[in-house]
């Protein structure tokens, strides 16, 4: 009749839908709750609220190394010139800064895909589990396997002095129980023969966590195994957890310590699967699409497109993506930063870097080096690398001019290398004399190494949009 009473329907009205829209999602719920203790197969009833997309990051080769372990004496010094370019002096400020970070940007959880440790030492687990314990504090899970240097390690060291010093390892069952909290005791199914697990980690995403590494022969071979596989009875596992994510229509994202595929032309062996073949052909029997991986400690993506010509499209022909994030340890020290979207199943990646500046300027830190983290780590780096090209054409007939020259190229490539970024940025390069040097036939790894960063690809390294198979 008026206006006012118009109002009154009309608020009426909408009470009334929202009350049935309340009475509907509280029945949704309650049959949801049902069907989770029921074998009825029809997938749970997610809110549109938690259909949006989530944030996730990928962070590989950690190499911690608690600083308890070291005094920064003349045999520390000498480890880490002489090794692969592991910032081990500041491992605790960057574990840090991956807090920090967390605390910032709050990602919804964080994948450790292996070489968590150093050298498996188990302080160093001890004091990674509690920072790790901090970021799910702060709201962020974390999931972890285990890499080929993290357990039964007979190379686990402390540096004292000049003097290296055996320090205990751990063992495969300590590592369930250390890090309970980040994977094994979330897990969905867990594989009886290794330490693979499932997790459901956001609304129609689970992760398959697969562990690669073989360490039971470890102490009797008095070095950490290298090469990789995914075991037999692994790979039937994977089948049964497939089929547990596919009820609930999730998509899965595979992640491993070691390689599915080749991210290097050079013939060096110990970075991909020894079983590649066989795990290439059972992911894509099931559907699964991504994997991510490391160890090879460089930024690399690389797709098995499916052999065979089928006339229909069918998942056969899926292409396969083997994302290798490169080592957080080694420069450029980045991660890959990930966004998955429930509703058109579409991921994401991006290779961002960890910024210490930012977490020492925070912390008060007045330590020159880490306010000018990056570019100090880039310097280490490509000096590093610069050395040993020099080093090793120390007996070539090169004048020492070409020499250098021939090593600035060396450096400046690899720097790009591990970061990813080569195929954008290498013409500048190429112009430098010591390129043609390189180019000129001669024997040696360095030679095929310096060509094999140079070629052309195609496909990005440091971003990738792919869709995931919907289970
Ligand atoms: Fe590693
Ligand atoms: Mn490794």
């Amino acid at each position: 009749m008026n206006f006012s009473t118009d109002k009154a329907t009309t608020l009426y009205k909408k009470t009334v839908i929202f009350s049935s829209v309340l009475l509907l999602s509280l029945s949704l719920a309650l049959t949801g709750c049902k069907d989770t203790n029921s074998s009825n197969l029809s997938a749970p009833v997610l809110d549109q609220d938690d259909l949006q997309p989530v944030s996730f990051w990928v962070a590989t080769d950690t190499h911690f190394l608690d600083k308890n372990l070291q005094d920064g004496g003349q045999a520390f010094q000498t480890y880490v010139t002489g090794g692969d370019g592991k910032m081990l002096p500041y491992s605790d400020e960057m574990a840090e800064t991956l807090v920090y970070e967390a605390e910032q940007k709050k990602p919804e959880f964080i994948i450790l895909s292996g070489d968590l440790t150093n050298n498996g030492e188990r302080s160093s687990h001890q004091q990674l589990t509690e920072k790790l314990k901090r970021i799910e504090q702060q709201g962020t899970s974390v999931y972890v396997i285990p890499g080929n240097h993290d357990l039964f390690n007979p190379w686990a060291r402390s540096f004292s002095g000049d003097k290296q010093l055996l320090t205990d390892s751990i063992t495969d069952k300590d590592f369930v129980k250390m890090y309970a909290d980040f994977g094994y005791e979330e897990a969905v199914s867990r594989d009886k023969e290794s330490l693979s697990y499932i997790v459901k980690a956001a609304p129609n995403l689970w992760i398959l966590m697969l562990d690669s590494s073989q360490y039971l022969n470890n102490q009797k071979y008095g070095f950490p195994q290298t090469d990789g596989r995914i075991a037999a009875s692994t790979l039937s596992w994977i089948d049964e957890s497939v089929k547990l994510a596919a009820k609930e229509h999730a998509s899965v994202i595979t992640v491993m310590h070691h390689n599915l595929l080749d991210h290097t032309t050079m013939s060096v062996s110990g970075f991909k699967l020894n079983n590649s073949q066989e795990t290439i052909n059972a992911l894509r029997k099931n559907g699964l699409n991504l994997v991510l991986s490391g160890h090879i400690h460089l930024q690399d993506i690389q797709v098995d497109q499916a052999a065979g010509n089928q006339d229909s499209a069918s998942s056969e022909q899926t292409p396969i993506y083997d994302i290798a994030t490169s080592a957080m340890a080694v420069n450029p020290h980045q991660y890959g930063a990930m966004t998955f979207d429930p509703l058109s199943r579409t991921v994401n990646y991006k290779t961002e870097p960890l910024n210490v500046e930012v977490w020492a300027k925070a912390t008060g830190i007045t330590d020159h080096n880490l306010l000018n983290f990056k570019a100090y780590a880039e310097n280490i780096f490509a000096t590093n690398s610069y050395d040993k090209a020099i080093d090793s054409l120390k007996d070539s007939s090169y004048t020492e001019s070409e020499k250098e020259s021939m090593a600035k190229v060396m450096s400046k490539l690899n720097v790009r290398y591990f970061a990813g970024t080569t195929d954008t940025i290498s013409k500048d390069i190429k112009e430098l004399p010591g390129y043609k040097l390189w180019e000129e036939p001669q024997d040696g790894f360095l030679a095929g190494y310096v060509q094999s960063m140079a070629e052309d690809k195609a496909l990005s390294n440091v971003a990738l949009e792919v869709v995931l198979t919907k289970q």
